[in-house]
Formats: structure tokens, sequence, C-alpha cells
């Protein structure tokens, strides 16, 4: 059973605090979905967990199992079990997934012996063409295909913790469903540390199948709800709206995507 807990985290991005104190408790097993309008700090908070450069932390911790995950480079952090699904994943060209995926389990100290195998029932149960394993990274997919690819990854690495921003971006309805179900059963697997989820998103429909245990409510890099389950449904039926004042809900600029789109090289293999 591991735990990843976030305390009263504070952060800025090119000089301007975005964070303003985030607490978040996640243990193994657990799903907490974190839930907030554009603008509102979620890609912040994935990219500032995972020392994305030119986030500036002001304060706060987060520890996984008692571990200073700041103190971490970001490459340690994914060693030590912190994984993020990106809402644009990377493109990297000349980097093929099944190489990099076998680096990876080594770098883990995990034996690569059985990948193949592995990823070709990974690939059939989230609907991947086979022929994708063989392709460099992420180039010249389409958007289901990267989030599927994505999350296979995720169920072939077998992080403690994994952080997904917007999984449904991009995303037609066959490629959440199967995405989202892949994750839902990672969450559930029998063991003693079945992954714990924090799944970021501005819609429900991702937990349709993705069941959170927590909901939380981010308006402007603040946490002003936290609920059950339940909460997503309040938000589907009444919108943001009884959460902010409508000021709030009116980002300075439009979604923060473009600017992360695409996730630099630099940010993939920054220490
Ligand atoms: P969300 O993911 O909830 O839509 P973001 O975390 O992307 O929100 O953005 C939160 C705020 O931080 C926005 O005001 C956005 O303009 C700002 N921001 C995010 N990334 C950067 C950046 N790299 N440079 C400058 N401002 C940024
Ligand atoms: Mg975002």
């Amino acid at each position: 059973m591991s735990t990843l807990e976030i305390r009263d985290l504070t952060a800025s991005v090119a000089g301007k605090q975005i964070l303003h104190g985030i607490d978040m408790t996640v243990a193994s097993g657990e799903v907490h979905a974190v839930m907030g309008p554009n603008g509102a700090g979620k890609s912040t908070l994935s990219a500032v967990l995972m020392g994305r450069p030119g986030f500036e932390v002001l304060g706060g911790t987060v520890t996984l199992d008692g571990e200073d995950v700041l103190a971490m480079p970001a490459w340690r952090r994914a060693v030590a079990g912190l994984h993020l699904v990106m809402q644009y994943p990377t493109e990297v060209p000349g980097v093929m997934l099944d190489d990099m995926l076998g680096e990876a389990l080594t770098t883990r100290g995990r034996d690569a012996d059985g990948l193949s195998g592995t990823l070709l029932a990974e690939a059939e149960r989230i609907g991947l063409a086979e022929p994708l394993l063989h392709r460099a990274l992420n180039v010249d997919l389409s958007g289901g295909e990267k989030k599927r690819n994505e999350t296979l990854q995720l169920a072939v690495l077998r992080p403690k913790f994994a952080i997904l921003d917007e999984l449904d971006s991009g995303l037609d309805i066959d490629a959440l469903r199967a995405c989202s179900r892949r994750v839902e059963d990672l969450s559930n697997e029998a063991g003693d540390a079945p992954l714990g989820v924090i799944a970021i998103t501005h819609y429900s429909r991702l937990l349709e199948e993705l069941r959170p245990d927590r909901v939380h409510i981010l308006v402007k890099g603040r946490i002003v709800e936290s609920g059950g389950p339940e909460l997503a449904d309040v938000l589907e039926r009444d919108g943001y709206a009884a959460f902010a004042s409508p000021d709030e809900l009116t980002p300075e600029r439009d979604d923060a995507g473009p600017r992360e789109q695409p996730g630099s090289l630099d940010d993939l293999f920054a220490i």
C-alpha cells in the first residue's frame, strides 16, 4: 500500500502564482478526480507533481510513502512510481514504443523478458493495432491512438500512481471507454498496491467508467470543494457556477492547451 500526500502546495509559472495551497492524499487503489474550468491550474498541478521545468514550487510538500518527491529530479519521480499521462502526448521521432518500454522497465530494475507478450496482450485489451507497437512514440497517431498508447504504457509500467491530465481530450467515445476502463481495472487489481489515480478533467464523462472515490473541484488554483462521486453529478447538472463566481470562470487567457502542445523533448528528458 502506497500513499501520495500533497500538503499546502503552492506554485508559480512565469512569475505568476497559480496554485494556492493544494491538499490531497491519495492511497493505492483510490481514484481522485480533480475537476475544474479552463485555466484553473489543473495542468499546472500535474506539471508540478512531475517536476516539469519552468514551474516553481513556492511552498508545501509532496511525499510518496514519506519520500520527498519535490526534491527528486523528474526522472527519479517516474522511477519512484509517479506516471503522468499528458494532455497532449509528446511525439518522439526515432524512439520506438517497445524499445522505450524495455528501457523503462530496466531502469526500474524490472525484468523486460516477457515484454513482447505483455505488449501484445495489452494492445489487444486496449484496442491498439499491433503495428503501432513498433512505431516511433506517438508519431502520426490519431488522438485516440495516442491515448490508447499512453494507457498501454501505464498498464505495462505499473506505476504506483498515475496522473491523468485530461485523458478525455481528443478522444472519441470508444477510445475514451477503452482507456478509462483499463485505468479503472488497474485501480481495482488485487495485490497490495493497485494503481492510485489523480484524474484531471473538466467533464464528468471520463468518470462513467473510471469511478472516482473522491472528487475535488479546483478553481483559480484552490480546491473549493471535495466530496464523493456525487459531486461529479452535481457538476454535470449545474456546471461550475455553483462553485465559482462568474469572473473566476473566465480565464485570463484561453485554455493553456496550445502552450503545452506539443510537450517538448526538453521536458521529457529534463533532469
Ligand atoms: P488548466 O489545465 O486548468 O486549464 P493551466 O494549469 O494550464 O490550467 O493554467 C493555469 C494558469 O496558468 C492559466 O492562467 C495559464 O495561463 C497559466 N499558465 C500555465 N502554463 C503557463 C506557462 N507555461 N506560462 C505562462 N502561464 C502559464
Ligand atoms: Mg490543462
